[in-house]
């Protein structure tokens, strides 16, 4: 049987990448290399958690096949994992304190298109007003010049959320680009990461699972460009998600002692 018959014969049985059951059976058998296996395992389970409840809430192949793209499980199968896991003790982080908003990295981090447009559709009604890098040329422009509070704060995305630290002093010292110990990422993020990962190996060749420069999509929301045009400008290059989850990965390792 040729390949073409395969194909058709899997659509016809529902099995196809193209239905449900296909993408369920991608998302049940997408690899992740590097991802220590406890973390793919339960990743997985709650991203086809998510799948199947879709499913019964009556979602179309299409519009679960968009979510997933735009990492909107991604971004709240780690938002759950946040709120579950309370906040640690000992954390410096207050109001107003916004070292961690100095954006020393290339682009202020890795962020999904769900994300970015949440961003953008925060901080595209401030244009044209005074921003974060009035106080600090490396800020983060939705920061508030006056107060250091986030202006897009509902809508910041999961590195702001699961970024925190147990000294302030530590992470200025960070914003100065000076190694300190205090500052890190909690586990969600690597959640995050590697559910979007996921994602994207179900979803190659079926749609495209891009992500985007935190920064450079708040500039140029709050520089007046389009939507399109902001994502446009801020789309990283398809091996960033890879890049940053490794980084993260060898973070989350080192935090275990490997
Ligand atoms: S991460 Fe650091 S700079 Fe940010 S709020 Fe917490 S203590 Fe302050
Ligand atoms: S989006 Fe908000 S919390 Fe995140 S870096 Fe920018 S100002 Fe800080």
């Amino acid at each position: 049987m040729s390949r073409a018959d395969r194909r058709r014969q899997a659509k016809a049985s529902g099995r196809g990448a193209g239905t449900l059951d296909g993408l369920r059976k991608a998302l049940e058998t997408a690899s992740v290399p590097g991802t220590p296996k406890p973390v793919l395992d339960r990743t997985r389970a709650i991203l086809l958690t998510y799948f199947d409840t879709s499913v019964m809430q009556g979602k179309s192949y299409t519009q679960i096949v968009k979510e997933l793209a735009e990492g909107l499980p991604a971004t709240g199968i780690a938002a759950v994992e946040l709120q579950q896991g309370g906040t640690p003790p000992g954390l410096a982080c207050a109001a107003g304190c916004a070292f961690c908003c100095i954006l020393t990295g290339d682009d202020g981090g890795t962020i999904t298109e769900h994300e970015a447009k949440a961003l953008y559709t925060a901080l595209a009604p401030l244009a044209g007003q005074s921003d974060g890098r009035s106080w600090h040329p490396k800020a983060c422009p939705s920061l508030d010049p006056e107060t250091r509070a986030c202006r897009a704060y509902e809508r910041r995305p999961m590195i702001c959320r699961s970024y925190v630290s147990v000294s302030a002093q530590a992470c200025e010292k960070v914003s100065m680009e000076q190694d300190a110990d205090g500052p890190g990422v909690l586990a969600a993020q690597t959640t995050y990461l590697v559910a979007h990962s996921l994602a994207r190996v179900a979803l190659k060749g079926i749609a495209k699972v891009n992500t985007f420069g935190m920064s450079e999509i708040a500039q140029a929301a709050v520089e007046g460009d389009s939507e399109a045009e902001a994502l446009k400008r801020a789309r990283h290059n398809p091996r960033s998600l890879d890049d940053e989850r490794k980084r993260n990965t060898e973070g989350y390792l080192s935090a275990l002692g490997h």
